[in-house]
């Protein structure tokens, strides 16, 4: 009695050096590497079960240049994971523009309520913090959206957490 299996998008977005590569390769992999090319695009994906279904995710760990069309992953994305870096005031800033550009594409959408993640990554970096986890938290509501700290290099619970709440979320609305 083995479910279809469901394929799931998940594009990773924000400012340069918030950790993107990173908490998607130890989000795929379990393992932190020190460094990635900040210049290479790539698609990670891994099979999961969450709730009893069966999921491939894909992870598109995007990089912005203005070359490209920035807004590409909106279309092909089913969550959108938003990351800034909990030392960075600028990569909050940042994060806080891509969610009103989402914001700005929902009425072309399905609904995307409830599907985006807000992550400030880098929590074991306590010492260089500009950013608290209550402004964090304060952004990620007034866009509808989760949040979560994480730390690509130590612990990536809260992430995955919030992730797998929004994929119950987009498989219970599926059965409905
Ligand atoms: P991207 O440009 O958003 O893909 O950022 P990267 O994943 O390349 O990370 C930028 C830099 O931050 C790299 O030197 C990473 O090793 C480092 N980094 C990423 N995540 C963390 C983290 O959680 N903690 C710490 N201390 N460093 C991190
Ligand atoms: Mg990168």
């Amino acid at each position: 009695n083995s479910a279809p299996l469901r394929e799931l998008h998940v594009a990773l977005v924000g400012m340069a050096g918030s950790g993107k590569s990173a908490v998607a390769v130890k989000y795929i992999t379990k393992r932190f590497i020190g460094e990635y090319d900040s210049t290479l695009e790539d698609n990670y994906c891994r099979q999961e079960t969450v709730g009893g279904q069966c999921l491939m995710v894909w992870m598109m760990d995007t990089v912005e240049s203005a070359t490209k069309d920035e807004m590409r992953w909106i279309a092909w994305a089913d969550v959108y994971v938003v990351i800034y870096d909990v030392t960075s005031q600028l990569s909050f800033q940042y994060a806080e523009g891509i969610l009103e550009r989402i914001s700005r594409h929902e009425h072309v959408l399905c609904p995307r309520e409830h599907r985006t993640l807000l992550v400030g990554n880098k929590s074991d970096l306590e010492r260089y913090r500009q950013v608290s986890e209550t402004e964090g938290e304060r952004l990620a509501s007034q866009h509808k959206a989760y949040f979560a700290e994480c730390s690509a290099a130590s612990d990536l619970r809260q992430f995955t957490q919030s992730l797998h709440s929004i994929f119950q979320n987009i498989i219970s609305g599926a059965r409905s």
